[in-house]
């Protein structure tokens, strides 16, 4: 029995206890119904732990290689309680554990290093010995259970289940991972509708500006062929190798004045948001991500790291410049910092909550930042540049809204590899490298494909709804600010309060 009644908390607490309440029933229904430590041996690995004890600058060095004696010993128990959890595993989540192992044989050969480095004298000789030797144990248990998964591969006796949950486990997971007041279902076909639509805009810009592009070239009837045409026509306008970093950095305050003129969002000036290169440790992917401060930094700058394309060859330079060509880098621009994921964080960081910066909701989150592209493209944002950018901006939109079709489909529809290639590469204007990896990823994943759609769907409907109900007393600034004032709680909650605060 509740000894208070939660509707006389504060609109504020509310929130953290529905947000703790869904940790806790998500937890229970985790370990008891989705029992992915059943089934996924790629979720036991100490890399990702020890890499944090390696790279941690903010606490001691002695104090990490401390920590780190500790935890070692335990290591071969862990690996021989994930050798026993693992009852049917799926193919494809044991292909990902094997290579991903070596990851935590290489962190282990990193903490020997670390050792002798660090070393004045805390750790005694008896205990630097039995470091060692708890190194050498803990080795051989990865190199063990590696063993035991690399077997289960190579035979053609061992029993897999499939990679794809079904429509109950995914309608569940989708219910505590998204929070959403939309069914799994009914998001899948909200996306099918919004692709057809994508679909008939994206036509008709295309032929809107066939002649001024493909003067001499008579435009296909068949429309994804002419749209793929266009898309890639327009995507050679793009920044040269070595100025990306340079361009990000000149496009912010183009987009600071844009709010500001336009009466968008407020932004705090004294919150500095800096452009820099991806540090190495977090490079890997390319791209680009923010890092904002946590929530016991908050003095600390916004980081939008930018991965520079030193690595690459020419043709893969090429080719990702051409994918964040001119009009889709400021989309780009848009969805990561301004007024996207580094305003929306500032937000967040200002509602006095641990429990919402520690179990925010990553729909709300995603869903923001995708929001603030149309609507800043719907406040007359790159007026000089349409119909250009509203083209790319819908094959940006096209992307999220594949993803889940792809995701639904995937694990409740059989859609095959073929099925998930095509829609891919015909309907969303893939390249075949692209596809293939976010059908690597569907396999390997459930719902989270989801959340970018959902997100961006919610948020806009509600707006929509918003703008209905107050009709010339609706004020974008003031719809943007409330929204934002919650942290990043689940969208269905904060329509809840805001629509309270209005009776
Ligand atoms: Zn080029
Ligand atoms: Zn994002």
């Amino acid at each position: 029995m509740l000894k208070f009644k939660p509707e006389r908390l504060s609109a504020s607490n509310r929130t953290d206890r529905s947000l703790l309440e869904n940790q806790l029933k998500s937890a229970i229904w985790y370990s008891t119904q989705f029992k992915s430590f059943e089934w996924d041996p790629s979720s036991y690995n100490t890399a990702g732990m020890f890499d944090l004890l390696l790279t941690n600058e903010d606490i001691e060095p002695t104090k990490r290689l401390r920590l780190a004696y500790n935890i070692l010993k335990d290591v071969p128990a862990y690996y021989d309680a994930a050798q026993n959890n693992i009852k049917t595993p799926t193919k494809e989540h044991t292909e990902l554990a094997v290579p991903q192992l070596k990851g935590a044989t290489s962190t282990l050969k990193a903490l020997s290093d670390f050792r002798k480095k660090h070393n004045n004298g805390d750790l005694s000789t008896e205990e630097q010995a039995e470091f060692d030797k708890r190194l050498d144990k803990a080795t051989d248990a990865v190199d063990k259970y590696s063993k035991w998964l690399s077997k289960k591969l190579e035979s053609k006796k061992t029993e897999w289940r499939s990679f794809r949950i079904g429509k109950p486990l995914f309608d569940s997971k989708f219910t505590y991972d998204i929070q959403s007041g939309y069914s799994a279902s009914e998001i899948y076909l909200k996306a099918l509708n919004e692709k057809q639509e994508l679909h008939r805009k994206m036509a008709g810009i295309t032929t809107q500006l066939w002649k001024k592009y493909f003067p001499d070239i008579a435009q296909p009837t068949d429309d994804l062929k002419a749209i793929k045409m266009m898309i890639d026509r327009l995507s050679m306008r793009h920044v040269s190798r070595d100025s990306l970093i340079i361009a990000i950095r000149q496009q912010l305050p183009t987009l600071v004045n844009f709010i500001k003129d336009k009466n968008i969002v407020y932004l705090d000036p004294s919150k500095p948001l800096e452009v820099r290169e991806t540090p190495e440790y977090m490079r890997g992917v390319a791209g680009a991500s923010i890092s904002s401060p946590g929530v016991f930094e908050k003095s600390r700058p916004t980081y939008y790291n930018v991965t520079p394309l030193d690595e690459y060859t020419e043709e893969q330079a090429e080719s990702y410049l051409r994918e964040y060509n001119h009009y889709m880098l400021q989309i780009l621009n848009i969805h990561e910092a301004i007024p996207g994921h580094y305003i929306q964080l500032i937000y967040s960081n200002q509602s006095p909550s641990l429990v919402k910066s520690i179990f925010g909701n990553g729909a709300m989150i995603e869903g923001w930042a995708c929001y603030t592209e149309r609507m800043m493209l719907e406040e007359g944002y790159g007026a000089t540049e349409q119909p250009e950018m509203w083209l790319m901006y819908y094959k940006w939109n096209l992307r999220i809204a594949c993803n889940t079709i792809l995701d639904y489909s995937v694990h409740t529809l059989d859609m095959s590899k073929e099925q998930a290639l095509d829609l891919l590469t015909k309907e969303a204007f893939q390249q075949q490298t692209e596809a293939a990896e976010k059908w690597q990823r569907c396999q390997l994943t459930q719902v989270q494909l989801c959340s970018y759609y959902t997100g961006l769907t919610e948020i806009y409907d509600f707006r929509q709804s918003q703008k209905k109900k107050l009709g010339s007393a609706f004020n974008l600034k003031a719809f943007h600010e409330q929204f934002l004032s919650y942290g990043s709680a689940p969208v269905p909650e904060i329509k809840k309060m805001m629509e309270e605060e209005q009776k």
